[in-house]
């Protein structure tokens, strides 16, 4: 028993020393000039190689286009354990290796990052704000994207620092993540900053911090927000995080969702008027809802990531489109828009996308698919968009589902399946066809009509589907309008009133 003992101590020594043997710790300063940059100091330890090749990602998940964030490095200088200069060489677009000639386990490099765009997917630095997209600005080494990494962030004084990332305690401004993945998960705000008013839901508390927000009702504005968070919440029936912070980074446009935050282009300039107030939190939902649908019920490529290429998925229309859809319906069973709101986004989504030519050219699936090369909303004459076509198809789904169970079944069914089987269960994302498997099992009939409307270019019959709810879909002059037929039999009425609760 007792050499049982000593043996597991040995172990554990054995591993927690190896871990901070291997350790890699990034300090992380904003240095305001002319050309704003950060300065990277990283020490990581742990080698028996005499070359190392260290790689910033291409782009930044959540933003399917790549970057050139390598482009944006100046200055870069490494030491061995001794403080010697080691030299190195470019390895590609993105990499770096460095000669570690007298194979000295612990290497130092040094670095700049030039930081002149704010935008959700880069790096950003002025006066009294800065933005860190992680992805963008810390390298890694390829055997150690699964390795925890320290960061130390050292703000200009009279900043404060907004991020997901776990902070050490007693260690002001330092922050733990588990692996790369998460780091680069983990924008960081930073600046004079406001937070408001935070709140809990089901135990879990959500703050949102901003940069320079605009007048308007703080109060009001976050019990909206509460509702909308806990209205998701209970679409999926659990929260897998344990905070969550909105980074609300200023003007600008885009968000980007992570596993415990999200960083948005906010100012709360709209939130005075009722359009504009519901705008925002269709955006606000949009980005909050992704923490389900792509973080973590999302389709099978998009984890573990290759950060040199992209990750190309032909299912953007589920996790973007049907992120899309999710942002109507929770908006409506949150109370905050009405039943004519939510016919009114998807009557916006049919028309746009069915006025372009690229609708005869590309499905939802193929617009997935060539993101990468055709930009994120896709060209209009040859190309769609997903954002127009895929809440469309969502909504097409939803519907469905509920006709052929006479309405005991929804997409949110579906949803809920993905979460608790892929995510939850099998630790990894779903394959189209085991997407397939999943919607039809819990619609219980063949949905191959339904999916031509996905991989192909054929014309959704969107009069049976929305007839399934008692409405109709009509085209005068060229433009699409969803309406309310006169009457509807008792499962039209129940479906329609239930979708729309
Ligand atoms: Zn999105």
């Amino acid at each position: 028993m007792r050499l049982k003992r000593i043996f597991i101590l040995c172990l554990f020594f054995l591993a927690s020393n190896l871990a901070s043997a291997q350790e890699m710790t990034y300090t992380v300063s904003p240095v305001l000039s002319d050309t704003p940059y950060f300065h990277i100091e990283l020490s990581c330890g742990g080698f028996s190689a005499d070359s190392l090749q260290f790689s910033i990602p291409e782009w930044t998940p959540g933003y399917y286009q790549l970057m050139d964030y390598a482009s944006a490095v100046r200055n870069l200088h490494a030491t061995d354990a001794n403080g010697n200069t080691l030299s190195w060489k470019k390895a590609g677009k993105n990499g770096w290796w460095i000669y570690n000639k007298s194979v000295t386990p612990i290497v130092h490099l040094q670095y700049d990052v030039l930081s002149t765009k704010l935008f959700v997917a880069s790096n950003h630095l002025e006066a009294d704000q800065a933005f860190i997209s992680p992805a963008g600005m810390f390298m890694h080494l390829k055997a150690r994207v699964e390795q925890p990494v320290t960061l130390v962030v050292k703000p200009v004084s009279g900043w404060n620092v907004a991020t997901g990332l776990t902070p050490v305690p007693d260690k002001q401004y330092t922050y733990i993540a588990p692996d790369f993945d998460v780091l680069y998960d983990s924008p960081i705000l930073m600046g004079k900053l406001e937070t408001f008013p935070s709140f809990e839901v089901q135990g879990k508390p959500h703050h949102f911090v901003a940069y320079r927000p605009r007048e308007f009702d703080r109060a009001a504005f976050m019990k909206d927000l509460q509702k909308i968070i806990s209205t998701a919440a209970d679409i999926i029936g659990d929260i897998p995080y344990d905070n969550y912070t909105f980074l609300g980074i200023g003007p600008g446009m885009g968000g980007i969702e992570h596993l415990n935050s999200t960083a948005v282009s906010f100012t709360g300039n709209n939130l005075n008027n009722r359009e504009g107030k519901i705008g925002t939190y269709n955006f606000l939902a949009h980005e909050y809802f992704h923490h389900y649908n792509v973080k973590r019920i999302r389709p099978i490529e998009l984890g573990p990531f290759d950060y040199d290429h992209g990750s190309k998925t032909r299912l953007l229309w589920i996790s973007e489109g049907f992120t899309v859809y999710y942002e109507y319906i929770i908006l409506r069973r949150a109370g905050l828009t009405t039943q004519d709101d939510v016919l009114k986004g998807l009557q916006d989504n049919i028309h746009s996308y069915e006025s372009k030519p690229g609708r005869l050219i590309q499905s939802a699936a193929a617009a997935s698919y060539n993101t990468w090369s055709d930009g994120p909303f896709g060209s209009g004459d040859s190309s769609i968009s997903y954002y127009e076509k895929g809440p469309v198809l969502g909504a097409l789904l939803d519907l469905k589902i509920r006709h052929e169970t006479r309405n005991k079944r929804s997409l949110d069914d579906v949803m809920r399946a993905l979460y608790r089987e892929y995510y939850q269960d099998k630790k990894r994302g779903f394959t189209e066809a085991e997407f397939k498997a999943v919607a039809e099992r819990i619609a219980g009939v063949s949905l191959t009509e339904y999916f031509e409307y996905a991989n192909t270019v054929k014309m959704p019959d969107y009069k049976k589907y929305f007839g399934y709810a008692g409405l109709d879909v009509t085209v005068k002059d060229g433009s699409f309008a969803i309406t309310r037929k006169k009457s509807r039999n008792a499962l039209q009425e129940s479906i329609l009133k239930d979708w729309l609760r």
